[in-house]
This record gives structure tokens, C-alpha cells and sequence, in this order.
């Protein structure tokens, strides 16, 4: 499964605001984007020339980055996305907060979504009490995701529950801590997403 392996940190830069895509770090002082709030590279400080479609474009990458999608699998959300009642842009951010892998994080199960990812992968978590592997999978009200009985001692897993309570978590979820599972109570809501997105500009630029 192809994915982003360079470095991470970069991309808060390039797309002038934090990702928060490396977990307690993004908290800490450590944070290049608090140290070095401007573009990468050797030109990273001069002057950048506005024009609409930059700002279409870079609104998709921050997205695409945000939730770890490459151009094909985002495209493919934007198609479903369209094809869907309402409002596009919204529905492209639906899908996207209900991959599996964002729903782990939003839960507090992992301390980024690029670890959620990970502990997807190597099968920690359970749907409805069946395995599931598949960061993309797309769950749905109803849907719960348990941390499997034999994944309660995983390090990660644990920090992450213990610091989750500092990041607000969505009204369409719900954690039980005690029980180590997640419900989806309802379909994601627009308004709860933390990071600035203007989703309008997304859908300017695929409808070219
Ligand atoms: Fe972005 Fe986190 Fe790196 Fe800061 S520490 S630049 S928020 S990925």
C-alpha cells in the first residue's frame, strides 16, 4: 500500500499551519512548525505569488496530508463524494472521518493518525467484533471498535488512551474506556473538525 515516507514535519510547513501528524510531539516544544512557522527549502522565506488556483490547490494537499491519502484513493472520495445527496465538499470530509484509521485516533486509541494506521495494519482493533485490518475502512453509525483483548498491554495503545482527554473528541463518538471500545453514535459533524479546511476550494479545483 503506497504511502508518504518523507519527512513529516515538512508538510506542516509547506502548508503554513500544523497537522498535528506526529502525535505528542506536535504538543511539546519540539514542534518545527512553532520553531520554523515558514515553507520549506532554500526559497521557503521569499515572497509567494497568490493566485486561486494555488490556494485550491494547497487546500487539497493539507486535506490529503491531514488524513494521510494519496492523490488516487482522495480522488476516488471526491467522485463518491460527488456522486452522494448534499452538499460535496461535506460529503468529502464524512468519508474521510470515517476511515477506521481516524476513527482510532478521534477515539484516543492512538496518538496520531499515521500511528492508527499502524496499529490498524498489525490488527489491534475489532469491528463489531469481527478483524478488521484496513485503515480505510469506512465505519458507520452503529458500527464498534474495540482495542482487542490480547492489544490492552500495547504500550502505545495505552499512552495514547491516557493522554487522549487533552484533544476534544467528536459528539458522534463515544469512548468507554473501561471496556476499551468506541461507538459510532452518529454520522460525523462538519463543525467538530479542529483544523481549519475550507472544503469549497477542493471542490473548485476538481470541477475545472
Ligand atoms: Fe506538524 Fe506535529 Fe511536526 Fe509540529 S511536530 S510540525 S504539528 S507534524
Amino acid at each position: 500500500m503506497a504511502r508518504y515516507n518523507g519527512p513529516v514535519c515538512r508538510l506542516c510547513r509547506r502548508e503554513g499551519t500544523k497537522l498535528f501528524l506526529k502525535g505528542e510531539r506536535c504538543y511539546s516544544e519540539k514542534c518545527s512548525f512553532d520553531r520554523r512557522p515558514y515553507p520549506p527549502g532554500m526559497h521557503g522565506q521569499g515572497r509567494m505569488r497568490a493566485s486561486d488556483y494555488r490556494d485550491q490547490l494547497r487546500e487539497k494537499q493539507k486535506v490529503k496530508r491531514i488524513y494521510g491519502v494519496l492523490e488516487k484513493q482522495f480522488r476516488l472520495y471526491f467522485q463518491r463524494a460527488d456522486r452522494a445527496k448534499g452538499v460535496t465538499g461535506e460529503n468529502l470530509l464524512a468519508l474521510l472521518e470515517r476511515r477506521l484509521d481516524n476513527v482510532v485516533y478521534r477515539l484516543g486509541m492512538a496518538s496520531s493518525r499515521t500511528e492508527a494506521r499502524q496499529l490498524v495494519r498489525h490488527n489491534h482493533f475489532t469491528v463489531n467484533g469481527r478483524k478488521v485490518n484496513i485503515p480505510s475502512y469506512s465505519v458507520r453509525p452503529g458500527d464498534v471498535v474495540a482495542v482487542k483483548e490480547r492489544s490492552r498491554k500495547v504500550g502505545r495503545i495505552v499512552a495514547s488512551l491516557e493522554a487522549a482527554d487533552r484533544r476534544p473528541r467528536p459528539s458522534w463518538l463515544d469512548m468507554n474506556k473501561k471496556d476499551w471500545t468506541g461507538t459510532v453514535k452518529g454520522e460525523p459533524v462538519r463543525d467538530e473538525l479542529t483544523l481549519p479546511i475550507n472544503e469549497q476550494l477542493i471542490v473548485e479545483l476538481y470541477s475545472k
